[in-house]
């Protein structure tokens, strides 16, 4: 099964993707992990997308469908994909649905996590996340650890996101209403689209993801 889970900022895609590997044997396929990956290693696309990400607007549709296509050409799971921030522009989109069909595989379902402006920026600059697992933190509801380490891997690498600051997520939530939430209209049209609540509790937003899956 191949899903895409689409929503702003904030709406807690990254934390049910990793739900949905643990439960499924499905792949997270996080476009914003890979480019802070190669933020990180140095590399010379890594260098040239940094300040953008940092504003918080998008980096271009070759960049992210380039990274997209070799995952796609590099591993086959058996539990299929989750695509986690990508697509976010209609273009990326086109490119999916075509990479996927000359793969003989089908997109399944895209899960719209809905959630109110302000509860996004409540979240956001309150959330911390581990940089070893990717586990994730909320000053209110989930904080860091007193003793500085991760509560699922022992790391003491929690770190917050350069972006996760409110002026870039006031350019992310405008880059998202201008770019992405057109796809909402493209995916239920295509007869694609299942809604969620994202404000509920965590583990009532995974069972409506579960029913919504079947
Ligand atoms: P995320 O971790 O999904 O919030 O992504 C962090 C940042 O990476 C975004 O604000 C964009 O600058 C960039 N990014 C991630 N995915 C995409 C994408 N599919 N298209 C364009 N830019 C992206």
């Amino acid at each position: 099964m191949n899903i895409i889970l689409l929503g702003p900022p904030g709406a807690g895609k990254g934390t049910q993707a990793r739900k949905l590997v643990d439960e499924r044997n499905m792949v997270q396929l996080s476009t914003g992990d890979m480019l802070r990956a190669a933020r990180t290693s140095g590399t010379e696309m890594g260098k040239m997308v940094a300040a953008v990400m940092d504003r918080g607007d998008l980096v271009t549709d070759e960049i992210v469908i380039g990274l997209i296509r070799e995952q796609l050409e590099s591993d086959n799971p058996g539990g299929g994909y989750i695509f986690d921030g990508f697509p976010r522009t209609l273009a990326q989109a086109d490119a999916l649905g075509r990479l996927l069909l000359d793969m003989g595989e089908n997109l399944d379902c895209v899960i719209e996590m809905q959630v109110d402006d302000d509860a996004l920026v409540d979240r956001i600059t309150a959330r911390a996340t581990c940089k070893d697992c990717g586990e994730v933190y909320n000053d209110n509801t989930k904080p860091i650890p007193a003793d500085g380490k991760c509560s699922n891997c022992g790391s003491s690498q929690i770190e917050r996101r350069a972006d996760d600051n409110e002026e870039s997520l006031r350019t992310r939530l405008m880059a998202y209403y201008k770019q992405t939430s057109p796809l909402v209209g493209y995916y239920y049209a295509k007869g694609d689209l299942k809604s969620v609540d994202g404000l509920a509790s965590m583990d009532e937003v995974a069972e409506s993801i579960a029913r919504a899956l079947g």
